[in-house]
């Protein structure tokens, strides 16, 4: 068992990683004596494959608790989706002594976090994070909400959990795509963050692929270390945790001009080598690293061309009007060296041009 802590002062909390610890929630939750009712929020699937081995883990300590459940997909991460949660929060007389568990990916965590953040202005929940995606990045860091039909995470807010729990088992019966999204944002840490976990990834990959046990450990504990650093530094991205949008102002319009058709690590993949592109052209990274991460990208099967066929001028239209972007100016977070990265919004209308082609 491993565990970081993400120091957020009072707010701080543990994630704690271990194989097998789905089977093992029930004695956790039992010492960490949270709440005297838990509420597990799944969506269809993961509930199907998963709820039994959690609720079996619950019921042998005497935990009580409930099941909710939302169809699995992106489609559910709505208002309307938020308010049947709520409503049947109420039906089952959910107080604030109550808590609840975000059971599945990152779908389930945003909306379970912030279902809890606005019900009764605020209950606990803890997450145990199913995707790779969810274990490495967005369980961690206590972003919640969902999308509009305007934009996607419009609505939302700053809401940390008490505890993750990640299972890195449960990894084995995650569909071969979904687990790719989440390479992505393993090589991210290695490049904006850490050298030597990068070198790691490199000598790692095929163990890495096949789920070896230790290995995807060690990948999920250092991730999750490094985005806790990072969150504990700047919780509300003023500053440093801008760094975490790397390969994401590009990778944003990538998957926007496809209408969401490019699933989200794929796009990051491609933001990645097309920023990577820029900071050579602005002689702040070196071509032989450039294509180190290129090589690496490629070599987890992730993509790193953008497909002829979408329209670059959609592509600059979103990167205009992306949330982040300053008074129609997006920045760009550029690596210097693998392992460090630097954020200008100083990058010309050509450069763009010519990341995209
Ligand atoms: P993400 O974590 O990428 O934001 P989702 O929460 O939408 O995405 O999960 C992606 C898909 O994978 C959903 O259809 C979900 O039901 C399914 N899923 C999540 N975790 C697992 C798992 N461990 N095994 C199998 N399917 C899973
Ligand atoms: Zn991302």
């Amino acid at each position: 068992m491993k565990i970081v802590e993400v120091g957020l002062g009072e707010r701080s909390y543990p994630i704690i990683v271990k194989t097998g610890l789905l089977d093992e929630i029930g004695t956790e939750l039992q010492e960490r004596k949270l709440a005297k009712r838990y509420i597990v929020i799944a969506d269809d699937k993961v509930a199907t494959i998963y709820f039994e081995r959690l609720c079996n883990s619950l019921a042998g300590k005497g935990i009580k608790f409930e099941l909710l459940t939302f169809p699995s997909g992106e489609e559910s991460k709505n208002l309307a989706t938020i308010a049947d949660l709520s409503s049947s929060l109420a039906q089952y007389g959910v107080d604030r002594k109550d808590c609840l568990i975000a059971l599945g990916g990152g779908v389930t965590g945003d909306i379970t976090g912030f279902a809890a953040a606005i019900y009764m202005r605020g209950i606990s929940f803890v997450q145990i994070p199913t995707t790779l995606l969810a274990q490495v990045d967005s369980s961690v860091g206590g972003k919640t909400g969902v999308d509009l039909p305007e934009g996607k995470n419009l609505v939302g807010s700053f809401y940390q959990p008490k505890a993750v729990f990640i299972d890195n088992s449960v990894l084995a019966t995650l569909p071969s795509g979904e687990l790719l999204n989440g390479l992505a944002e393993v090589i991210k840490y290695g490049v904006i963050y850490d050298r030597n976990f990068f070198e790691l990834l490199a000598n790692k990959q095929q163990q890495i692929l096949h789920l070896d046990e230790r290995s995807i450990e060690e990948v999920i504990v250092r991730c999750c270390s490094i985005k806790a650093a990072v969150v504990a530094a700047d919780e509300k991205e003023s500053n440093l945790r801008r760094i975490l949008n790397y390969g994401h102002t590009l990778g944003h319009a990538v998957e926007a001009a496809s209408n969401f058709s490019i699933p989200h690590g794929m796009a990051v993949a491609m933001g990645m080598v097309a920023a990577n592109k820029i900071a050579v052209a602005k002689s702040l990274l070196s071509l032989h690293e450039a294509e180190r991460i290129k090589n690496i990208i490629a070599g987890f099967g992730l993509p790193v061309a953008i497909p002829s066929e979408l329209d670059r001028s959609l592509m600059k239209s979103y990167l205009k009007t992306d949330k982040k972007a300053l008074a129609g100016k997006p920045f760009f977070v550029l690596p210097t060296c693998i392992g460090q990265v630097t954020i200008t919004d100083d990058v010309t209308e050509e450069l763009i041009d010519a990341a995209f082609n």
